[in-house]
Protein backbone atom coordinates (compact mmCIF):
# COMPACT_ATOMS: atom_id res chain seq x y z
CA UNK A 1 0.00 0.00 0.00
CA UNK A 2 1.33 3.61 -0.96
CA UNK A 3 1.98 5.25 1.99
CA UNK A 4 0.63 8.45 0.65
CA UNK A 5 -2.34 9.13 2.42
CA UNK A 6 -5.33 10.90 1.67
CA UNK A 7 -6.12 12.99 4.88
CA UNK A 8 -8.87 15.14 5.99
CA UNK A 9 -8.74 17.35 8.48
CA UNK A 10 -11.52 19.07 9.98
CA UNK A 11 -10.97 22.53 11.56
CA UNK A 12 -7.93 22.71 9.60
CA UNK A 13 -7.84 26.19 9.14
CA UNK A 14 -7.70 27.28 13.00
CA UNK A 15 -4.90 27.21 14.73
CA UNK A 16 -3.84 24.04 15.67
CA UNK A 17 -5.66 22.65 12.43
CA UNK A 18 -3.44 25.10 9.97
CA UNK A 19 0.02 23.66 11.54
CA UNK A 20 -1.20 20.08 11.34
CA UNK A 21 -2.40 20.86 7.67
CA UNK A 22 0.96 22.13 7.03
CA UNK A 23 3.04 19.26 8.55
CA UNK A 24 1.40 16.62 6.47
CA UNK A 25 1.11 18.49 3.25
CA UNK A 26 5.58 18.64 3.75
CA UNK A 27 5.15 15.00 4.51
CA UNK A 28 3.69 14.79 1.01
CA UNK A 29 0.39 13.69 1.77
CA UNK A 30 -3.48 14.79 0.07
CA UNK A 31 -4.44 16.71 2.58
CA UNK A 32 -8.14 17.89 2.31
CA UNK A 33 -8.87 20.97 4.89
CA UNK A 34 -12.36 21.29 5.92
CA UNK A 35 -13.55 24.42 7.96
CA UNK A 36 -16.43 26.52 8.42
CA UNK A 37 -14.11 29.44 9.20
CA UNK A 38 -16.09 29.92 12.49
CA UNK A 39 -12.79 31.04 14.65
CA UNK A 40 -11.02 31.26 11.58
CA UNK A 41 -9.71 32.79 8.64
CA UNK A 42 -8.40 31.70 4.71
CA UNK A 43 -5.55 33.79 5.88
CA UNK A 44 -3.99 30.65 8.08
CA UNK A 45 -4.03 28.03 4.70
CA UNK A 46 -3.69 31.08 2.10
CA UNK A 47 0.19 29.43 2.05
CA UNK A 48 -0.79 26.05 1.05
CA UNK A 49 -3.44 26.81 -1.69
CA UNK A 50 -0.97 26.56 -4.45
CA UNK A 51 0.24 23.11 -3.22
CA UNK A 52 -0.62 20.08 -5.61
CA UNK A 53 -1.72 17.71 -2.56
CA UNK A 54 -3.97 20.58 -0.55
CA UNK A 55 -7.62 21.46 -1.07
CA UNK A 56 -9.80 23.40 0.87
CA UNK A 57 -13.36 22.83 1.37
CA UNK A 58 -15.38 25.48 3.05
CA UNK A 59 -18.29 23.10 5.05
CA UNK A 60 -19.97 23.11 8.24
CA UNK A 61 -19.08 19.65 9.83
CA UNK A 62 -22.98 19.78 11.61
CA UNK A 63 -23.79 18.64 8.02
CA UNK A 64 -23.60 15.75 6.19
CA UNK A 65 -20.23 15.54 4.08
CA UNK A 66 -18.98 12.73 1.59
CA UNK A 67 -15.36 12.75 0.96
CA UNK A 68 -13.30 9.86 0.21
CA UNK A 69 -10.42 9.63 2.78
CA UNK A 70 -8.08 7.07 4.60
CA UNK A 71 -7.59 9.27 7.83
CA UNK A 72 -9.45 12.05 9.23
CA UNK A 73 -8.35 14.37 12.00
CA UNK A 74 -11.36 15.66 13.87
CA UNK A 75 -10.93 19.36 15.05
CA UNK A 76 -13.67 21.38 14.19
CA UNK A 77 -15.05 23.13 17.15
CA UNK A 78 -14.76 26.20 19.03
CA UNK A 79 -11.98 25.81 21.46
CA UNK A 80 -11.58 29.31 23.37
CA UNK A 81 -13.94 29.70 26.38
CA UNK A 82 -15.33 33.18 24.55
CA UNK A 83 -15.75 31.42 21.38
CA UNK A 84 -17.60 28.29 22.86
CA UNK A 85 -19.94 30.33 24.91
CA UNK A 86 -20.26 32.40 21.88
CA UNK A 87 -23.35 30.02 21.05
CA UNK A 88 -23.46 27.36 23.27
CA UNK A 89 -26.30 25.51 21.28
CA UNK A 90 -24.04 25.39 17.99
CA UNK A 91 -20.60 23.95 19.83
CA UNK A 92 -22.94 20.99 21.66
CA UNK A 93 -24.14 20.51 18.45
CA UNK A 94 -20.68 20.65 16.38
CA UNK A 95 -18.93 18.34 18.81
CA UNK A 96 -22.27 15.78 18.93
CA UNK A 97 -23.56 15.84 15.02
CA UNK A 98 -19.88 16.74 13.85
CA UNK A 99 -18.66 13.64 15.83
CA UNK A 100 -22.13 11.58 13.97
CA UNK A 101 -20.75 12.90 10.79
CA UNK A 102 -16.94 12.31 11.25
CA UNK A 103 -17.17 8.80 12.57
CA UNK A 104 -19.90 8.22 9.53
CA UNK A 105 -17.38 8.38 6.89
CA UNK A 106 -14.64 6.77 8.60
CA UNK A 107 -17.07 3.57 8.64
CA UNK A 108 -18.17 4.05 5.38
CA UNK A 109 -14.45 4.48 3.96
CA UNK A 110 -12.71 2.52 6.53
CA UNK A 111 -10.85 5.27 7.74
CA UNK A 112 -8.99 5.62 10.63
CA UNK A 113 -10.05 8.65 12.50
CA UNK A 114 -8.69 10.61 15.56
CA UNK A 115 -10.95 13.02 17.76
CA UNK A 116 -9.39 16.19 19.38
CA UNK A 117 -10.62 16.07 22.95
CA UNK A 118 -9.36 18.39 25.91
CA UNK A 119 -8.49 18.82 29.39
CA UNK A 120 -11.68 20.40 29.64
CA UNK A 121 -13.72 16.92 29.80
CA UNK A 122 -11.34 16.46 33.34
CA UNK A 123 -13.31 20.07 34.69
CA UNK A 124 -12.75 21.19 37.94
CA UNK A 125 -10.41 18.07 38.79
CA UNK A 126 -9.78 16.80 42.14
CA UNK A 127 -6.96 14.57 41.31
CA UNK A 128 -3.67 15.84 40.62
CA UNK A 129 -2.10 15.80 37.70
CA UNK A 130 -4.38 14.03 35.80
CA UNK A 131 -4.52 10.69 34.52
CA UNK A 132 -6.57 9.58 31.21
CA UNK A 133 -8.19 6.85 33.88
CA UNK A 134 -9.32 10.03 36.25
CA UNK A 135 -13.14 10.45 35.19
CA UNK A 136 -13.49 14.39 35.88
CA UNK A 137 -15.93 16.86 37.65
CA UNK A 138 -18.00 19.01 35.10
CA UNK A 139 -20.28 21.14 36.33
CA UNK A 140 -22.91 19.51 33.61
CA UNK A 141 -25.58 22.90 33.61
CA UNK A 142 -22.57 25.14 33.76
CA UNK A 143 -21.24 27.78 31.13
CA UNK A 144 -18.15 25.42 29.88
CA UNK A 145 -20.79 22.56 29.94
CA UNK A 146 -21.67 23.13 25.91
CA UNK A 147 -18.16 22.62 25.58
CA UNK A 148 -17.10 19.72 28.51
CA UNK A 149 -19.90 17.78 27.76
CA UNK A 150 -19.67 17.78 24.08
CA UNK A 151 -16.29 16.50 24.01
CA UNK A 152 -17.44 14.30 26.74
CA UNK A 153 -19.96 12.68 24.56
CA UNK A 154 -17.82 12.84 21.12
CA UNK A 155 -15.73 10.51 23.22
CA UNK A 156 -18.22 8.22 23.75
CA UNK A 157 -19.43 8.14 20.42
CA UNK A 158 -15.63 6.97 19.43
CA UNK A 159 -15.83 3.95 21.55
CA UNK A 160 -19.11 3.05 20.96
CA UNK A 161 -18.44 3.44 16.77
CA UNK A 162 -15.30 1.61 17.50
CA UNK A 163 -16.91 -1.09 19.84
CA UNK A 164 -20.00 -1.20 17.92
CA UNK A 165 -18.72 -1.13 14.11
CA UNK A 166 -15.25 -1.72 14.41
CA UNK A 167 -14.22 1.93 13.40
CA UNK A 168 -10.15 2.66 14.25
CA UNK A 169 -10.32 5.58 16.38
CA UNK A 170 -7.47 7.16 18.13
CA UNK A 171 -8.68 9.79 21.09
CA UNK A 172 -6.14 12.79 22.18
CA UNK A 173 -6.44 14.66 25.06
CA UNK A 174 -5.71 18.06 24.33
CA UNK A 175 -4.11 20.43 27.12
CA UNK A 176 -3.70 23.97 26.67
CA UNK A 177 -1.65 24.14 23.83
CA UNK A 178 -0.33 28.05 22.58
CA UNK A 179 1.47 29.61 19.81
CA UNK A 180 2.20 31.17 16.28
CA UNK A 181 -1.42 31.17 14.40
CA UNK A 182 -3.56 31.57 17.47
CA UNK A 183 -6.73 34.34 17.12
CA UNK A 184 -5.17 37.11 18.68
CA UNK A 185 -8.81 38.21 19.78
CA UNK A 186 -10.12 34.80 21.26
CA UNK A 187 -9.56 35.62 24.58
CA UNK A 188 -7.69 32.86 25.36
CA UNK A 189 -4.94 33.53 28.24
CA UNK A 190 -2.04 33.38 26.23
CA UNK A 191 -3.10 35.50 23.36
CA UNK A 192 -4.81 38.19 25.64
CA UNK A 193 -1.46 38.57 27.87
CA UNK A 194 0.34 39.02 24.32
CA UNK A 195 -1.50 40.76 22.90
CA UNK A 196 -1.92 43.38 25.81
CA UNK A 197 1.60 43.53 26.61
CA UNK A 198 2.61 44.50 23.03
CA UNK A 199 -0.15 47.47 23.03
CA UNK A 200 0.50 48.75 26.38
CA UNK A 201 -2.57 47.83 27.65
CA UNK A 202 -3.43 46.38 31.06
CA UNK A 203 -2.88 42.57 31.47
CA UNK A 204 -6.14 40.99 32.45
CA UNK A 205 -5.82 38.62 35.51
CA UNK A 206 -8.88 37.06 36.34
CA UNK A 207 -9.19 36.26 40.08
CA UNK A 208 -6.08 36.23 41.90
CA UNK A 209 -4.17 34.53 39.15
CA UNK A 210 -2.88 31.63 41.36
CA UNK A 211 -5.12 29.10 38.89
CA UNK A 212 -2.46 26.89 37.32
CA UNK A 213 -2.61 25.95 33.80
CA UNK A 214 0.34 23.69 31.95
CA UNK A 215 0.93 25.13 28.48
CA UNK A 216 2.33 23.04 25.52
CA UNK A 217 3.84 24.82 22.16
CA UNK A 218 1.96 24.12 19.06
CA UNK A 219 4.40 22.09 17.57
CA UNK A 220 5.06 19.45 20.37
CA UNK A 221 1.35 18.69 20.23
CA UNK A 222 0.79 18.35 16.62
CA UNK A 223 4.13 16.18 16.65
CA UNK A 224 2.33 13.87 19.42
CA UNK A 225 -1.23 13.98 17.52
CA UNK A 226 0.41 12.56 14.40
CA UNK A 227 2.31 9.75 16.68
CA UNK A 228 -0.97 9.09 17.45
CA UNK A 229 -2.64 8.64 14.61
CA UNK A 230 -0.26 6.62 12.81
CA UNK A 231 1.09 4.17 16.45
CA UNK A 232 0.16 0.86 17.12
CA UNK A 233 -3.61 -0.40 16.77
CA UNK A 234 -3.87 -1.71 20.31
CA UNK A 235 -2.97 2.06 21.96
CA UNK A 236 -6.40 3.62 20.85
CA UNK A 237 -6.25 6.24 23.66
CA UNK A 238 -7.75 8.65 25.33
CA UNK A 239 -4.15 9.50 25.66
CA UNK A 240 -3.38 12.80 27.59
CA UNK A 241 -0.80 15.15 25.26
CA UNK A 242 0.19 18.72 26.88
CA UNK A 243 3.22 20.16 28.50
CA UNK A 244 3.36 18.91 32.40
CA UNK A 245 5.02 22.33 33.11
CA UNK A 246 2.67 24.18 35.57
CA UNK A 247 2.36 27.48 36.13
CA UNK A 248 0.27 30.38 37.94
CA UNK A 249 -1.57 32.36 36.00
CA UNK A 250 0.08 35.55 37.64
CA UNK A 251 3.59 33.61 36.82
CA UNK A 252 2.46 33.67 33.24
CA UNK A 253 1.77 37.57 33.18
CA UNK A 254 5.18 38.34 34.79
CA UNK A 255 6.85 35.84 31.86
CA UNK A 256 5.06 37.75 29.17
CA UNK A 257 5.49 41.05 30.80
CA UNK A 258 9.81 40.57 30.71
CA UNK A 259 9.28 38.76 27.63
CA UNK A 260 7.50 41.76 25.77
CA UNK A 261 9.59 44.26 28.06
CA UNK A 262 6.02 45.73 28.32
CA UNK A 263 5.46 48.33 30.78
CA UNK A 264 1.83 47.25 30.88
CA UNK A 265 0.60 46.80 34.54
CA UNK A 266 -2.01 43.74 35.57
CA UNK A 267 -5.63 44.24 36.72
CA UNK A 268 -7.51 41.99 38.68
CA UNK A 269 -10.92 41.27 37.15
CA UNK A 270 -13.48 38.41 38.40
CA UNK A 271 -12.53 34.76 38.25
CA UNK A 272 -15.16 33.50 35.31
CA UNK A 273 -17.99 30.69 36.32
CA UNK A 274 -16.27 26.85 36.73
CA UNK A 275 -12.68 27.84 35.86
CA UNK A 276 -10.77 24.98 37.06
CA UNK A 277 -8.08 25.99 39.34
CA UNK A 278 -5.15 23.53 38.34
CA UNK A 279 -4.53 21.53 35.69
CA UNK A 280 -1.16 19.83 34.81
CA UNK A 281 -1.52 16.08 32.29
CA UNK A 282 -0.22 13.02 33.19
CA UNK A 283 1.99 12.04 30.67
CA UNK A 284 3.57 8.59 31.42
CA UNK A 285 1.33 6.52 28.24
CA UNK A 286 2.27 9.28 25.57
CA UNK A 287 5.44 8.70 27.06
CA UNK A 288 5.26 4.84 26.95
CA UNK A 289 3.17 4.34 24.12
CA UNK A 290 4.29 6.91 21.87
CA UNK A 291 7.13 7.95 23.16
CA UNK A 292 6.55 11.81 22.77
CA UNK A 293 6.82 13.92 25.07
CA UNK A 294 7.42 17.94 24.87
CA UNK A 295 10.58 19.78 24.07
CA UNK A 296 9.74 23.26 23.84
CA UNK A 297 9.34 24.98 27.59
CA UNK A 298 7.15 27.84 28.28
CA UNK A 299 9.62 30.71 27.81
CA UNK A 300 11.06 29.66 24.39
CA UNK A 301 7.58 28.72 23.04
CA UNK A 302 6.38 32.36 24.59
CA UNK A 303 9.15 34.14 22.44
CA UNK A 304 8.53 32.46 18.93
CA UNK A 305 4.65 33.11 19.94
CA UNK A 306 5.81 36.57 20.63
CA UNK A 307 7.22 37.47 17.53
CA UNK A 308 4.63 36.50 15.36
CA UNK A 309 2.29 38.44 17.42
CA UNK A 310 4.53 41.28 16.01
CA UNK A 311 4.08 40.19 12.60
CA UNK A 312 1.06 40.26 12.65
CA UNK A 313 -1.79 42.90 11.14
CA UNK A 314 -4.12 42.70 14.20
CA UNK A 315 -6.96 44.62 11.86
CA UNK A 316 -7.48 41.24 9.54
CA UNK A 317 -9.23 39.32 12.62
CA UNK A 318 -12.10 40.01 13.98
CA UNK A 319 -14.18 38.36 16.56
CA UNK A 320 -16.27 35.43 15.42
CA UNK A 321 -19.83 35.58 13.40
CA UNK A 322 -23.12 34.68 14.54
CA UNK A 323 -22.88 31.03 13.71
CA UNK A 324 -26.48 29.23 14.39
P1 LIG B 1 -9.54 26.98 16.65
O1 LIG B 1 -10.79 27.67 17.06
O2 LIG B 1 -8.44 27.80 16.11
O3 LIG B 1 -9.86 25.84 15.58
C1 LIG B 1 -11.11 25.23 15.44
C2 LIG B 1 -11.46 25.26 13.95
O4 LIG B 1 -12.73 24.59 13.78
C3 LIG B 1 -11.63 26.68 13.41
O5 LIG B 1 -10.95 26.81 12.18
C4 LIG B 1 -13.13 26.81 13.22
O6 LIG B 1 -13.48 27.71 12.20
C5 LIG B 1 -13.51 25.37 12.91
N1 LIG B 1 -14.93 25.08 13.20
C6 LIG B 1 -15.65 25.41 14.29
N2 LIG B 1 -16.91 24.95 14.17
C7 LIG B 1 -16.97 24.31 12.96
C8 LIG B 1 -18.00 23.64 12.27
N3 LIG B 1 -19.24 23.53 12.78
N4 LIG B 1 -17.73 23.11 11.05
C9 LIG B 1 -16.49 23.22 10.51
N5 LIG B 1 -15.48 23.85 11.12
C10 LIG B 1 -15.72 24.39 12.34
O7 LIG B 1 -9.06 26.13 17.92
P2 LIG B 1 -7.80 25.18 18.11
O8 LIG B 1 -7.11 25.61 19.34
O9 LIG B 1 -7.03 25.04 16.85
O10 LIG B 1 -8.51 23.80 18.46
C11 LIG B 1 -8.59 22.72 17.53
C12 LIG B 1 -9.20 21.52 18.23
O11 LIG B 1 -8.36 21.12 19.30
C13 LIG B 1 -10.59 21.78 18.80
O12 LIG B 1 -11.40 20.64 18.60
C14 LIG B 1 -10.31 21.98 20.27
O13 LIG B 1 -11.42 21.62 21.05
C15 LIG B 1 -9.13 21.05 20.50
N6 LIG B 1 -8.34 21.50 21.66
C16 LIG B 1 -7.53 22.59 21.58
C17 LIG B 1 -6.82 22.99 22.72
C18 LIG B 1 -5.90 24.18 22.70
O14 LIG B 1 -5.37 24.53 23.76
N7 LIG B 1 -5.63 24.81 21.59
C19 LIG B 1 -6.98 22.29 23.93
C20 LIG B 1 -7.85 21.21 23.96
C21 LIG B 1 -8.51 20.80 22.82
N1 LIG C 1 -7.31 34.13 32.08
C1 LIG C 1 -6.89 35.33 32.64
N2 LIG C 1 -6.92 36.45 31.87
C2 LIG C 1 -7.33 36.46 30.58
C3 LIG C 1 -7.76 35.22 30.00
C4 LIG C 1 -7.75 34.08 30.80
O1 LIG C 1 -6.49 35.39 33.80
O2 LIG C 1 -7.32 37.53 29.93
C5 LIG C 1 -7.25 32.92 32.91
C6 LIG C 1 -8.56 32.11 32.92
O3 LIG C 1 -9.39 32.57 33.95
C7 LIG C 1 -8.03 30.71 33.19
C8 LIG C 1 -6.67 30.68 32.51
O4 LIG C 1 -6.30 32.06 32.33
O5 LIG C 1 -7.86 30.50 34.57
C9 LIG C 1 -6.66 29.99 31.17
O6 LIG C 1 -7.69 30.53 30.39
P1 LIG C 1 -7.94 30.14 28.88
O7 LIG C 1 -9.19 30.82 28.45
O8 LIG C 1 -6.71 30.40 28.09
O9 LIG C 1 -8.10 28.56 28.86
P2 LIG C 1 -8.94 27.51 29.76
O10 LIG C 1 -9.60 28.20 30.90
O11 LIG C 1 -9.92 26.92 28.82
O12 LIG C 1 -7.91 26.56 30.22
Amino acid sequence: MSSVKRILVTGGAGFLGSYLCERLVQEGHDVICLDNFFTSQKSNVAHLLEEPNFELVRHDITLPVYLEVDQIYNLACPAAPGHYQYNPIKTLKTSVVGAINTLGMAKRCRAKVLQASTSEIYGEPEVHPQPESYRGAVNTIGPRACYDEGKRAAETLFMDYHRMNGVNIRIVRIFNTYGPRMHPFDGRVISNFIRQALHGEEITVFGDGSQTRSFCYRDDLIEGIIRMMNGPDDFIGPVNLGNPGEFSIKELAGMVLELTDSKSTIRYEPLPADDPTQRQPDITLARKHLDWEPTVPLREGLAKTIEWFKSIEMSHYRPPTPNY
